[in-house]
């Protein structure tokens, strides 16, 4: 097979040389990382006087970690370690509640980040013959914009359709004979149900590539997708911690994501005891960052459960892959590609009086899509033979429910007892969907 690189002479590197590498980053970004109040206290409260006292690449164990509530708590400008004239670009992600956790990047961070997504874009083939459509949501999520760049550098001719009016997306996919699409599984299959009703057929596009990713997904998913679309489907792992996708990839032989190493360096613990795990076996991924002078972020715990690939690849990349993703160690539920906390649900109900204590979380397949229903119980004073204010209320739910979690819920108002109370802990999440 033939492999293109991007940069032949970092993507092939030998292991040591990219440790060493990795080493002189991680003291460089401790260095930078020691600019923020955060990192000044937290590594202060590590006892590491210094990048200096890092010998090894071992001893990133010494390294506080970083956590989600970590951003949180510093939104919106307290992981910032340069000038905020110095920034160009700034992404965010859900929260477990109202705020969102946000990154910072420098016009240098942007470039890098590019460097990395081109190298990701190029392993699959990609190159300036293709005509990429981009099919995921433009905007803070890091879904659209992160591989945007990277295409464009590669010299692919890009659509920024971001997502959603599966109409528009034939048409364009039609019109332009876009032969490379970006977007999570669960659109492509939902897209793929829609083409005949809206009065096309597989034959009147160039289809050739997809790239998926941002929710998990299984072999049999990706295989569904290749047969139905007749294409070759891409994993590409991101999060917008860590500059979104491009991160890990698939390259032409499909199986596992090469991580770049020489942009983040990759542990696997156990999440119970923190401790590493060794190559192969799996655990929670925890991501450095290196290079990024506007917000470092050292020993990042993902929360996302899979396990390096240790055996060399035949495409000759030296970076190690990871596996698919298996799931998550938190409650964070993906519905759509969002990303959506449990709590941050209850923070909307709990703020509107009319709403009893109970309530329930739905998620399940409609289709290909996922769907979500929120149910909760109503106050006794609500019930009444005028429905108004519950059709109003109703509303209000789903509208605020929206501005929280951009998505558009189901809700269903119950009289007050309806729910099932848990004998112990409360169970307020039912996914229905099949386990990946
Ligand atoms: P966000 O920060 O909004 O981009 O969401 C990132 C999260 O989406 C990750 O931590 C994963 O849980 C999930 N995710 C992204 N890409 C994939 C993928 N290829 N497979 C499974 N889950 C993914
Ligand atoms: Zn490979």
């Amino acid at each position: 097979m033939d492999i293109e690189y991007r940069d032949k002479a970092m993507e092939t590197m030998d292991r040591a040389a990219l440790e060493a590498h990795q080493l002189q980053a991680l003291r460089e970004t401790v260095r930078q990382a020691q600019k923020t109040s955060f990192y000044s206290k937290a590594l202060a409260e590590c006892r590491l006087e210094g990048p200096e006292e890092l010998h090894s690449l071992a001893d990133i164990r010494k390294l506080p970690f970083t956590s989600k509530q970590d951003l949180r708590e510093a939104y919106p400008y307290g992981m910032l370690a340069v000038e905020k004239e110095e920034v160009v670009r700034l992404h965010a992600s859900s929260g477990t509640t109202g705020k969102p956790t946000v990154i910072y990047l420098t016009a240098e961070d942007l470039r890098a980040c590019t460097a990395v997504t081109s190298r990701s874009l190029i392993a699959t083939g990609a190159g300036v013959q293709d005509v990429f459509q981009n099919m995921m949501t433009y905007g803070l999520f890091t879904g659209g914009l992160g591989l945007h760049y990277g295409a464009e550098n590669l010299g692919m001719l890009v659509i920024p359709a971001s997502s959603g009016n599966t109409r528009k997306q034939f048409r364009m996919m039609h019109d332009f004979q876009s032969n490379i699409l970006h977007a999570t599984p669960s659109y492509l299959l939902h897209a793929y149900s829609q083409m005949g009703e809206m009065g096309y057929k597989l034959s009147d596009f160039n289809l050739q590539k997809a790239y998926v990713g941002a929710e998990p997904h299984s072999e049999d998913t990706r295989r569904k997708i290749e047969e139905l679309l007749r294409i070759d489907v891409y994993n590409s792992y991101g999060l917008s911690e860590m500059n979104g996708p491009g991160l890990a990839f698939e390259c032409v032989y499909k199986d596992g994501m090469h991580l770049w190493e020489d942009a983040y360096i990759m542990e696997i613990i156990d999440p119970d005891t923190m401790e590493p795990l060794p190559d192969g076996e799996e655990g929670e991924l925890v991501l450095t960052i290196l290079h990024r002078k506007a917000m470092p972020l050292l020993r990042y715990r993902t929360r996302d459960l899979t396990r390096i690939i240790p055996e060399p690849c035949p495409c000759g990349r030296t970076h190690r892959r990871i596996a698919r993703i298996k799931g998550r160690t938190d409650d964070m539920l993906i519905i759509n590609g969002v990303n959506v906390f449990p709590s941050q649900i209850e923070e909307v109900i709990m703020k509107m009086p009319e709403v009893g204590t109970n309530y329930l979380i739905v998620v399940e397949k409609q289709g290909a899509l996922d769907k979500l229903t929120v149910k909760t119980e109503v106050t006794r004073e609500l019930l009444t033979d005028d429905t108004r204010d519950l059709y109003k209320l109703k509303q209000r739910i789903r509208e605020n429910l929206k501005a929280s979690i951009s998505i558009s819920a189901t809700v269903e108002l119950h009289e007050p007892d309806f729910l099932p109370v848990a004998q112990g802990k409360a169970q307020r999440v039912e996914d229905r969907r099949k386990p990946v």
